[in-house]
């Protein structure tokens, strides 16, 4: 099944604790819960590190057994494109671009996305947002802050080809295309691509 097929049957379910409404209990935390749903299927398949295959029975029953809030959320179709005129995304725009690509997109890197920032690879701009890179999800990757900082103020740069797809270029003209297949998980393939030496550059 393509990511995109998967994320239009994909239930975000949210199991919520309130620590402060009962004092006496052991306090509980937030459990979120990313599941690909496929209806002619008994199995689900979760994001969720150390994951991967569980009956959507055993979901149901973890449900059951927290005794809290459970929250569905809606689908995110990660095929949409989510804009925002601000400089900080959504929630919404946030967790699109998480589930997309899942890791920071630097080469070799495996940093969950949810720990990373949200690079604008064509820059916003403060002073006049419409002539800047928009807040959007074609524009938005999940770099972590090593990288985000290697991308900003280095000659690393980057370009998407197709969406979750990553061609890299170091500053001595190494190329690496940054993938995720099904074969790979979760996590990012690295694979170095043509050379393309400095004084090529345009
Ligand atoms: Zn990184």
């Amino acid at each position: 099944m393509a990511v995109g097929d998967m994320a239009r049957t994909q239930l975000a379910l949210d199991l919520e604790t309130d620590d402060h409404l009962d004092a006496g209990r052991p306090s509980g935390r937030g459990v979120t819960i990313y599941a690909h749903l496929d209806p002619d299927s008994p199995h689900a398949t979760l994001d969720n590190p150390g994951c991967n295959d569980v009956l959507i029975s055993q979901i149901q029953a973890w449900c059951e057994a927290v005794g809290n809030t459970v929250t569905i959320r809606p689908v995110i179709d990660l095929n949409t494109e989510i804009t925002t005129d601000a400089y900080t995304p959504t929630v919404k725009l946030t967790e699109q671009v998480q589930l997309r690509d899942q890791c920071c997109v630097f080469p070799h890197c495996t940093r969950p996305a949810r720990h990373c920032d949200l690079d604008h690879r064509h820059p916003f701009d403060q002073q006049n947002p419409a002539a800047g890179g928009k807040t959007t999800t074609s524009n938005l990757a999940p770099l972590c802050r090593r990288h985000h900082r290697t991308k900003t103020f280095s000659p690393w740069t980057y370009d998407t080809p197709q969406p979750g797809v990553y061609d890299w270029t170091s500053p001595t003209g190494k190329r690496f295309r940054v993938t995720r297949s099904r074969r790979h998980g979760r996590l990012p393939n690295t694979t170095q691509i043509d050379h393309v030496p400095p004084d090529s550059e345009p």
